[in-house]
């Protein structure tokens, strides 16, 4: 018998429990382990019932999702859990799966193979297979509408989203709620069964036909360009249309296009990803950390407000420093206003705000800085007063606290330069708005302590966001990549394209939010002023993008001033201005630059692969550890697509070689590691 599969008795009731830690995935040797444990236990003449359970912290959360990728390149053949879930089915002896934690996926799928379910009261299930681009495989797509009923199993197969307990109970999906130990409580519900199971139950309860359009439309919106939401509906209509094993055979149809296309690697990659990017050489479980409990900002603007909350959500006290009363005020009143929009919507009580609050200690003075273990600053974008203020801490801060900096573009080292312990400065690059975005670029200088670096690392999942480690350079990754790309937007406008064709046809293509939008939304002064630090820095001959500068010269910063390369109604609704196209075109004709037609592909061509370039550059010099690390910080914090895998992974759907043609017909200085690996008929992922 499989060693992941345990078997016992509790007098005639027969015990199968899954022992695959962590989550008891659906991992070789799972199923089978399963089927041959039923098989024991059925052939027992003294047992009588048969409880399925998963040992450690829950049932089967899923499938194992390495297995896809195995199956797609050909190197397995994976498992059918048909064969075991028919048999769990056929059993003359009644099955009661036990379920604490989480049945997720092809969890749900073996529980629903049983004859009852029995949960803890705090267990979820659900069929999330869509989150890596793919639906059931296991019937779970005609199962769940038969227990569920057609409208809730849609809805759960079409998005993903566990449900809880009661609601599953309410729904037919479990039988019975256990208070106090669950496998006690399934034993005896067990031997509460004393008829032989019920022959397969087929029937669908009546549902309302039009649930299948209502929820394509939906998802079309929500999951937008994406197949497997798509798939699942169709797969759980087809289980309303045809007989149980048709429908199976549908699913499994409809699961392979899935499998075997595009988005489902590029979404398993994502997957992956986040967990990959936490894996960074010479740093180990044995590297030591420091404690964080108490923290420090210092500015409480845009960026510095949203920090703040980020501590104090985890339960992190912060002391919050700013220069003027006002500018305090301001930013608590920003913070305020903006845990009172969560309490209005219901995300949590005014007493939970309230408790968040009274973290906060908003000052205009350093006391009570030597106390904090971190001090995050967050001030204006400039290396004399970033310096200042460094200068200003390394003075009152305590041995071994973490001074960090959320520079978005400044060197880490010169400003690590202003104290007496360069070991310890670090940046923390948080993305904007800071309380939502998950991303937080860890920026290592050149004398960053390994445990400085752990601890920010850690600090990242405590705050609940995906910490990826970068190194020092002009913009880090994520800026220094997304400057090539809001350059060539803007070269594609000033060479003919009208910004609602640059921003629809990335927006359509996937992301979140088109370029010009996106600096519309941030203000285009902020760049303005960064062009204006670093004149110097320019290339003398190469050509640099004018447009929005314009834009900024005529006052017109964005969404904040009304008008940017849109304009914007007092709900910040945006319209195309005809004043954007004269100034495009005299700002054209002023330069000498040539105006034409514009092609879609174009716009995509420069704008995506001016990324991928760029971060082939950028994996060379060592600046990110992995091509994955800089998919997971434009999936995190850029409103990349994660269906297309981020732009080293898109790159690399494309072909390297075809990426190096286009990048030389453009004209681009290409990536030495992209030559290569064209030449090598590699990619940046492999
Ligand atoms: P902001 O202008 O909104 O806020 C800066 C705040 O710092 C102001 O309230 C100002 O009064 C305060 N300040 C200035 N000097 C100070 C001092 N000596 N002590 C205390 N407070 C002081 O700017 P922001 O957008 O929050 O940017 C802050 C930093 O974060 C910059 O380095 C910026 O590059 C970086 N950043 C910004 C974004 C973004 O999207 N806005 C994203 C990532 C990083």
């Amino acid at each position: 018998m499989s060693e992941l599969i345990l078997t016992s008795k509790d007098a005639n009731v027969g015990i199968i429990t899954v022992d695959n830690p962590p989550v008891n995935a659906l991992s070789p040797g799972v199923p089978d382990g399963i089927a041959a444990a039923l098989a024991a236990h059925i052939a027992d003449p003294e047992v009588s019932a048969i409880v399925l359970i998963g040992g450690g912290r829950t049932f089967i959360a899923g499938a194992d999702i390495k297995e896809f990728g195995k199956v797609v390149a050909g190197q397995s053949k994976g498992h059918n859990l048909l064969p075991l879930m028919l048999a769990m089915e056929d059993s003359p002896k009644p099955v009661i799966v036990a379920i604490h934690g989480t049945a997720l996926g092809g969890g749900l799928e073996v529980a629903m193979g049983g004859h009852y379910r029995v949960a803890s009261a705090t267990a979820q299930v659900g069929q999330p297979e869509v989150k890596i681009g793919l639906i059931p495989g296991a019937a779970g797509t005609q199962r769940l509408p038969r227990l569920a009923g057609v409208e809730l199993a849609a809805q759960m197969c079409a998005f993903g989203e566990p449900i809880r307990a009661q609601q599953a109970l309410e729904a037919g999906i479990l039988d019975a709620i256990i208070d106090g130990d669950l496998l006690t409580g399934a034993v005896s519900f067990a031997r509460a069964q004393t008829e032989r199971p019920k022959p397969r139950e087929r029937a669908i309860r009546p549902f309302d036909p039009a649930i299948f359009d209502t929820l394509r439309a939906q998802a079309k919106k929500t999951h937008r360009n994406q197949t497997a939401p798509q798939a699942a509906i169709n797969a759980v209509e087809a289980a309303t249309q045809l007989p149980f094993p048709e429908g199976c055979t549908r699913e499994r149809e409809l699961f392979n296009e899935c499998l075997y296309g595009p988005q489902s690697k590029a979404l398993i990659h994502a997957f992956f990803g986040e967990r990959e990017v936490a894996k960074i050489p010479g740093i180990g479980k044995d590297t030591p950390t420091r404690a964080i409990k108490q923290a420090a900002v210092i500015g409480a603007g845009t960026m510095g407000g949203g920090i703040t909350m980020n501590f104090v959500n985890a339960g992190i006290p912060v002391r919050l420093r700013e220069t003027t009363q006002e500018a305090l005020d301001k930013g608590m009143a920003t913070i305020k206003k903006n845990y009172a929009n969560s309490v209005a919507k219901g995300r949590f009580s005014q007493a939970v705000m309230d408790q968040r609050m009274a973290l906060i200690t908003p000052q205009l003075t350093y006391d009570g800085f030597e106390e904090a273990d971190i001090i995050t600053e967050a001030v204006f974008e400039g290396m004399a007063l970033k310096k200042e203020i460094f200068a200003a801490i390394d003075g009152i801060a305590k041995p071994g606290a973490i001074l960090a900096s959320n520079t978005s573009t400044l060197s880490i080292d010169e400003i690590a330069s202003a104290t007496t312990r360069p070991q310890d400065v670090i940046g923390t690059h948080y993305f904007s708005p800071a309380n939502v975005m998950r991303l937080l670029e860890i920026v290592r200088g050149a004398a960053t302590g390994l445990d400085v670096i752990a601890t920010c690392m850690n600090l990242a999942k405590t705050l609940k966001k995906v910490g990826v480690l970068v190194g020092n350079c002009r913009g880090f990754v994520g800026n220094r990549m997304i400057h090539c790309y809001l350059r060539e937007a803007q070269f594609l406008v000033e060479e003919g394209a009208a910004p609602e064709q640059v921003d629809g046809a990335l927006y359509e293509w996937g992301m979140a939010m088109g370029p010009l939008s996106m600096g519309d939304l941030a203000g285009l002064d902020v760049g303005w002023r960064i062009r204006k630090e670093f004149k110097h820095l320019e290339v003398p001959g190469e050509r640099v993008p004018l447009i929005s500068d314009e834009l900024c010269e005529r006052g017109r910063y964005g969404q904040k001033t009304g008008a940017g390369y849109y304009k914007y109604d007092e709900n910040r609704k945006q319209t195309p201005d005809p004043e954007v196209t004269a100034i495009i075109e005299e700002l054209a004709a002023r330069e000498g630059i040539e105006r034409r037609e514009i092609s879609k592909e174009e716009i995509l061509d420069r704008t995506l692969l001016s990324l991928a370039n760029e971060g082939a550059k950028i994996l060379e010099e060592g600046i990110a550890l992995r091509s994955v690390d800089i998919d997971v910080i434009y999936l995190t914090g850029y409103g990349f697509p994660a269906y297309r895998g981020g732009p080293m992974f898109y790159a690399d759907t494309l072909g390297l070689a075809n990426v190096l043609a286009k990048v030389q017909a453009f004209g681009w200085e290409p990536a030495p590691l992209l030559v290569k690996l064209a030449a090598e008929g590699k990619t940046f992922s492999a």
